[in-house]
């Protein structure tokens, strides 16, 4: 006879048991109550190694059944305090992995169990939930991994729902088109995706998801003989915006003309290892831009595919990252390149037109007429008479630091505190340098080209005086034969031995 009928005043905390008039003790009464209502397991359901393991039991609770737990655990009736059961995972030898406390409330009940090592195997397990009377429930389940971790970069279709998990997710956003995310796991029908704030979300298998580097093609054009700097910030912005997942663009200043010198981070912004990266400092040689942000573009593109020397990109930038400035003097290209057409600024062009003599592409300072390889704190106007002088190259500044890019860039040394620092000049295929380094000897080895040590006490205001004077490994590299600006004729020779520079430089930090 299951005709029982369990009543409790609320407050009093007084029982009055019944079973159709008929005298049971208690405690019979309770084993008989939870022996035919006892809180069997459903289900359980292994959901993936990241949300774990979902165990959900066979009935609603009710109200009797809170009752009858109030009253077996000799507590006082309270009508939304639930059910507390205490659950465990153990192995087929009785060895507990996991447990936990955990309520149950009126409706439907689940509970979660995260995995942890023990369980993150493939195996044979049982749950067991004890707590509701005498008796316990379990059930003997097997998995295996659902998801397997990968790396890789995913296109996905433009508006395909993220998922905030495979169970119960609701949509948390969409994947917009022409990106790339970070695809770190996938499972039957689903991808784990990354964002670029460090969030996850889950998407589902289809056939617009594509985990090949050739769902988008080249970005800087390497036959372009003029790499302009509408070029490169054309370049610069959308590979931020393909490239989201190992990638960020910042602005670091505006120049004088109102033209932006643009930085992109590469790599894991909390990797420990900062270096430097930058290219035509100097008007006249922006053939290096082109180079840096092919250089940039290669490391992207291939960040989950490629090795070098058998390590994955996507290892060595997780423990390098870098800042790389392409067009450092971005005013400076312009006039190289256009002569007067591109200056914006009336004042700008004055001084350029008085300076430049008519022959614009030999232009090295920047629109203000200022070198700023001569503009930094260390050896300030200690060069020849030329240093006071404004004009196309030489001339230091009013003071140091005075130029909006200068003071961008040491602004942004003491921000990330650089290990290294390399600057991309042109040319004569020789590499300048203070102080020896393995920095020095990497670029070296791998351009082939001479090195010539400045001297320490010689410091005239360039940028490698004052990263010296901060105790930062640096190395001037020029690239090219002849004089800047050079004929685009020698971009393939010099790609070739700067294509991997970046993961070269990362292994050397790692
Ligand atoms: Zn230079």
């Amino acid at each position: 006879d299951t005709d029982i009928n369990i009543q409790h005043d609320g407050c009093l905390n007084v029982w009055k048991i019944t079973n159709g008039n008929r005298y049971l003790d208690t405690g019979r009464l309770l084993s008989e109550y939870f022996g035919t209502k006892q809180l069997l397991l459903r289900e359980i359901q292994f959901i993936s190694e990241f949300e774990g393991i979902v165990l959900r039991f066979m009935y609603e609770v009710s109200e009797d059944d809170l009752l009858a737990y109030a009253f077996y655990n000799k507590k006082e009736y309270i009508p939304d305090a639930g059910i507390t059961l205490n659950a465990t995972i153990q192995n087929l030898d009785s060895e507990v992995l996991a447990g936990k406390e955990f309520t149950i409330y009126k409706g439907d009940s689940e509970i979660i169990f995260g995995l942890n090592k023990k369980i993150k195997k493939k195996g044979t397990y049982s749950a067991e939930i004890s707590g509701a009377g005498p008796y316990t429930s379990k059930a003997e389940f097997t998995f295996q991994y659902i998801f397997n971790s990968i790396n890789k970069g995913a296109f996905i279709k433009n508006k395909t729902p993220v998922y905030s998990g495979i169970y119960n997710g609701s949509i948390i956003k969409n994947a917009k088109a022409k990106r790339r995310y970070h695809c770190v796991a996938k499972g039957s029908g689903w991808y784990r995706i990354k964002f670029s704030d460090g969030t996850t979300g889950y998407i589902k298998k289809n056939n617009n998801i594509s985990l090949s580097d050739s769902a988008i093609g080249n970005v800087v054009n390497i036959y372009d003989s003029k790499y302009s700097y509408a070029d490169m910030s054309r370049d610069i912005k959308k590979m931020a915006k393909i490239y989201q997942d190992v990638m960020e663009l910042s602005v670091l200043a505006s120049t004088a003309d109102n033209n932006k010198v643009y930085c992109a981070r590469l790599g894991n912004a909390g990797a420990k290892k900062k270096i430097i990266i930058h290219s035509a400092m100097h008007a006249r040689e922006w053939l290096n831009s082109q180079l840096v942000m092919k250089m940039l573009e290669r490391c992207c593109k291939y960040y989950y595919s490629e090795k070098y020397n058998g390590v994955l990109y996507s290892n060595l930038f997780k423990n390098v990252c870098f800042y790389i400035i392409p067009m450092f003097n971005p005013d400076g290209v312009n006039i190289s390149q256009y002569g007067l057409a591109k200056i914006k600024s009336k004042s700008l062009r004055n001084i350029v037109r008085r300076f430049g003599k008519g022959r614009y592409s030999r232009w090295k300072a920047n629109a203000r007429g200022v070198d700023l390889n001569r503009n930094f704190s260390v050896g300030f106007r200690k060069d020849t008479a030329r240093g006071t002088k404004r004009g196309s190259e030489g001339y230091s500044g009013p003071y140091a630091c005075s130029e909006r890019e200068t003071k961008a860039f040491v602004n942004l040394v003491n921000r990330i505190k650089p290990k290294a620092v390399i600057n991309y000049h042109e040319a004569g295929r020789v590499i300048y340098y203070t102080r020896s380094s393995a920095l020095l000897n990497l670029v070296r080895q791998k351009t082939g080209y001479r090195t010539v040590r400045e001297s320490i006490s010689g410091a005239n205001g360039s940028l490698g005086d004052y990263l010296t004077r901060k105790g930062i490994a640096w190395c001037t590299p020029e690239t090219c034969s002849g004089t800047a600006p050079v004929s685009h004729s020698q971009f393939y020779y010099e790609w070739r031995k700067h294509r991997d520079m970046l993961p070269a430089v990362a292994k050397l930090y790692r």
